[in-house]
């Protein structure tokens, strides 16, 4: 993450041949002290103390040492002002933040890798004036008595989901474990959990079923085929042993063809004819039906509820547009086992997600204006003709940007919801193709460009496909952040001396 040390040295790139100018050696280096006490330095230390800028001191100094004994540095790098704007920089990256805001042009909504769904402002506000003093987070206001952080959404969750009650962990994943823990150990004949063999999904990231099973201390037991299972699969296999059926919603693939599943009010009548509990996981769980929003239909926890589910969970960032959280919803003889499980504890929910989960869950009260107020659902429905129009008016400054390296086109594309939602659904959308002038060394211009864009102060991540780079515009809701920094785009590719003026938003 961070940048090579020719950046701190800022003399010239890495590898690059310092033949023709005289070297410097390991002597010519001042002392740490020595380089503490330049002028240049004061202001450096008045600022940020002396343990930090001695220590970047000691370290610039040592490798500097490094490369002189190696013949790889130049004279001039040793001079004290050259030291000095070189120790500021490396101060300046040592405080600058790993995790760093970027632009998400790569067309998937929820994207795994860049933070999943964006809080809406008001669960950022909430988030704020909760966290800058102290609240109520355990203290219930009418008694005066100790309170239960749950209470903070469950009314809000019951409300929305039609459940008798609602409990929040750490994420979807906790969620599942815990669920399969606490209901499989309450069982006193044995922990068997059946699941269609169909629905054993691995997640992003190693969250397998077969290894949440056995780590929740259940046992596994496999019904059906890949394809096809059926009532009567589940009704053979249940016996004095089995605690729980549960079903997975296969949210990252889809099996299409001669298929068959057992829908979730057929498995509630076998479960719920043995005296057993049905659990469901929904993965991403919208809680509104985004088929009324021209998307594809994604199952509800409230159809599911409905439908006879004892417990369904699902997660707090997908879908739902709020902070990771595991959200699990049921009856209060399900929930209740599953809060008073020890591993709840363990799991809770920080008061950080919870303001932030509380105050998302407020805005779907209302509904008419979710599509407004909510991120995800604001850029899952914005119109494609609309992004096309943002791309045609990009498209001179960013063009401008990077001529003549490479030639700017608008294109259609099709973008993804992300996160495993909805896998084969795509979203019409619209954005900039980047393509390098001439065949010869195309790959090579692509890869540096993808470099330069994530190399800006605000990095912008787009995806490569068929020799250009796609910039898909769906997510690009402040297109300033994008246009100034084109300027340092052009730089950044060695293009500032170019006969193009530069682009100016
Ligand atoms: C995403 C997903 C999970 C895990 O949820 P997290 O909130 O990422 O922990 C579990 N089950 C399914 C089906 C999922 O799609």
């Amino acid at each position: 993450m961070r940048p090579a040390e020719s950046v701190v040295d800022g003399s010239r790139a890495p590898g690059e041949a310092i033949d023709a100018e005289p070297r410097a050696e390991p002597k010519d280096l001042p002392a740490v002290d020595r380089l503490l006490r330049e002028p240049d330095v004061a202001a450096l230390l008045q600022e940020h103390g002396h343990t930090l800028v001695a220590g970047e001191a000691r370290g610039l100094l040592e490798a500097r040492r490094a490369e002189a004994r190696a013949g790889q540095l130049a004279a001039g790098a040793v001079a004290m002002p050259a030291l000095a704007t070189a120790l500021r920089q490396a101060v300046e990256w040592r405080l600058a933040p790993n995790l760093r805001a970027v632009i998400n042009l790569t067309g998937t909504v929820i994207h795994t890798n860049l933070g999943r769904a964006l809080l809406a402002d008001a669960a950022l506000q909430h988030l704020l004036a909760m966290m800058a003093g102290p609240n109520n987070l355990e203290y219930d206001l009418a008694s005066g008595g100790r309170g239960d952080r749950d209470s903070i959404v469950e009314e809000l969750l019951t409300t929305l989901t039609g459940a008798e009650a609602a409990t929040v962990v750490n994420n979807n994943a906790a969620a599942v474990l815990l669920t399969i823990a606490a209901l499989a150990s309450a069982h006193e004949g044995g922990r068997e959990v059946i699941v269609s063999r169909g629905e054993l999904v691995e997640i992003g990231g190693a969250f397998r079923m077969p290894d949440v099973m056995a780590a929740a201390g259940a046992t596994l037991v496999e019904v059906g085929t890949t394809n096809r299972t059926h009532p009567h699969d589940y009704e053979r296999a249940i016996g004095e042993r089995t605690a729980l059926l549960m079903k997975v919603h296969t949210s990252n693939y889809a099996v299409q063809g001669f298929t068959s599943t057992v829908d979730e009010a057929e498995l509630a009548r076998i479960a719920h004819a043995q005296g057993l509990p049905l659990a469901t996981d929904l993965g991403s769980g919208s809680l509104v039906d985004l088929a009324a929003h021209g998307l594809p239909r994604e199952p509800t926890p409230q159809e599911k509820l409905a439908a006879g589910c004892d417990v369904v969970t699902f997660s707090g960032d997908k879908l739902l547009g709020g902070p990771q959280a595991g959200l699990i919803v049921g009856s209060k003889a399900a929930i209740s086992r599953i809060r008073k499980f020890p591993l709840k504890r363990a799991l809770r929910m920080s008061k950080l997600p919870l303001a932030a989960l509380e105050a998302t869950l407020r805005l779907y009260l209302r509904p008419e204006r979710l599509a407004q107020d909510l991120p995800t659902l604001r850029l899952l429905t914005r119109p494609a003709p609309a992004i096309l129009v943002l791309a045609q008016q990009l498209l001179p400054a960013v063009a401008a940007a990077v001529a003549p390296r490479f030639e700017v086109s608008v294109v259609e594309l099709m973008g993804q919801i992300g996160s495993g939602s909805l896998p084969v659904e795509r979203l019409p959308s619209a954005g900039l193709a980047l393509a390098p002038q001439g065949k010869k060394g195309a790959g090579r211009a692509l890869d540096e460009l993808a470099t330069a864009l994530r190399g800006l102060a605000r990095p912008v991540i787009g995806r490569i496909a068929e020799d250009r780079l796609l910039l898909d515009l769906r997510c690009l809701e402040q297109p300033a952040w994008l246009l100034e920094q084109l300027g340092a785009l052009r730089l950044a590719l060695g293009l500032a001396q170019a006969q193009d003026p530069g682009p100016s938003p």
